[in-house]
């Protein structure tokens, strides 16, 4: 079995380097657990900052220890009465192709056709974080205007979606043409690519002149600061991330302009889906069935094999995904 640890703690952007590659020996399973064999490895922007010393709301990785995350797997062996060969199941043991645990860190995938790998993205936690964003925190209405930052990622396909589906008017903010193109296949009324666009200002008053009811956060810095001073009076905002800074070494990046919250007297306020997981079922319950009738969509941007495990997550700051960044394994 092989897994990737990290061997020391990345300044700035991670690099190759900070990660290696271990086999290691894995032990029989004992009553009560069982072998699982990953098929599909998730990678996401949280990851970097438990790459950190600084304590925040989950524990730092340990260095030389396998890194966690989300996985999809299948049953190899099971001593547990609850899983037998060949289940497909759900762990946060990623980061490595096998592994020997207890049935309690193991969730079986729902029954359904649909491909294993949505549950780790627009069926997963990224898909839960933009339901709950939008329904549980800013409590999005029709007609309302919403802004989404990272709108062509994980999340930020899904709150597109599921925007649409509320009716709403939906700007979408991302870093390439081709993006742009495709949150245009989604239903975005209108999308930014920030990379080419100047004067951030000034396409948001084009684009929303009548302000932004709702703005759903993923980025910060520059974006933050321009989304502010188009706020409508009593606006939203769900900071839900802040990935513009997430390779920062402590610089702080703004927004300068908080008298904007003040003016039209905006509410913040943080979103942490793991707050959340008492909604997934209705989640589901919503999102399975819109799925299975293609009236949502995913996209996925795949890695061959564990060695590109760093690499895609490296490339997550780099805007190399459209859609959910995942690993593949064999
Ligand atoms: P994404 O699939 O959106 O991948 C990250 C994307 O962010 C990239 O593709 C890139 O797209 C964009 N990006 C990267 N660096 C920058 C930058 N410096 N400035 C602007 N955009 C950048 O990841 P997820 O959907 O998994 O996560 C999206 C956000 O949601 C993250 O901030 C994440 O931390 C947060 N999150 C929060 C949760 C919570 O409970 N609070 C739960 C899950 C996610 P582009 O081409 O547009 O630049």
């Amino acid at each position: 079995s092989h897994q990737i640890q990290l061997l020391r703690r990345p300044s700035g952007l991670p690099a190759p380097d900070d990660f290696t590659l271990q086999a290691v020996a894995l032990p029989e399973p004992q009553v009560g657990e069982v072998l699982v064999a990953n098929q599909w490895l998730s990678v996401d922007p949280y990851m970097r900052g438990r790459m950190s010393e600084a304590k925040s709301y989950v524990p730092p990785f340990a260095l030389n220890a396998p890194l966690e995350g989300g996985a999809i797997g299948t049953v190899l062996a099971s001593r547990h009465p609850g899983f037998k060969v060949g289940d497909r199941v759900s762990s946060m043991l990623g980061w490595r192709d096998s592994f020997v645990a207890k049935g309690e860190q193991l969730t079986r995938l729902p029954a359904t056709d649909l491909p294993p790998q949505l549950f780790l993205g627009a069926l997963g936690m990224p898909g839960m974080t933009a339901w709950a964003g939008l329904h549980q925190v800013a409590k999005l209405q029709a007609g309302e205007t919403l802004l989404v930052s990272a709108a062509s990622g994980a999340v930020g396909t899904m709150a597109v979606q599921l925007a649409k589906r509320v009716g709403a008017k939906v700007i979408g903010s991302t870093g390439s043409a081709d993006k742009v193109a495709y949150l245009k296949t989604l239903g975005a009324d209108a999308v930014i690519n920030y990379r080419e666009t100047p004067d951030l200002d000034a396409e948001l008053a084009r684009l929303a002149p009548e302000g932004i009811q709702v703005y759903f956060e993923n980025v910060g810095g520059a974006m933050l600061e321009a989304a502010l001073n188009h706020m409508a009076l009593h606006g939203r905002i769900v900071l839900c991330g802040l990935i513009e800074q997430y390779n920062s070494n402590g610089e702080a990046s703004g927004p300068r302009n908080l008298a904007q919250v003040i003016r039209k007297r905006i509410l913040i306020q943080g979103l942490l889906v793991s707050d959340h997981w008492q909604h997934y079922g209705a989640f589901l319950a919503e999102a399975i069935p819109a799925f299975e009738a293609g009236a949502l969509q995913s996209e996925e941007t795949v890695s061959q094999g564990l060695a590109s495990m760093p690499q895609a997550f490296i490339g997550l700051f780099q805007g190399r995904n459209t859609g959910k960044m995942l690993v593949k394994l064999d």
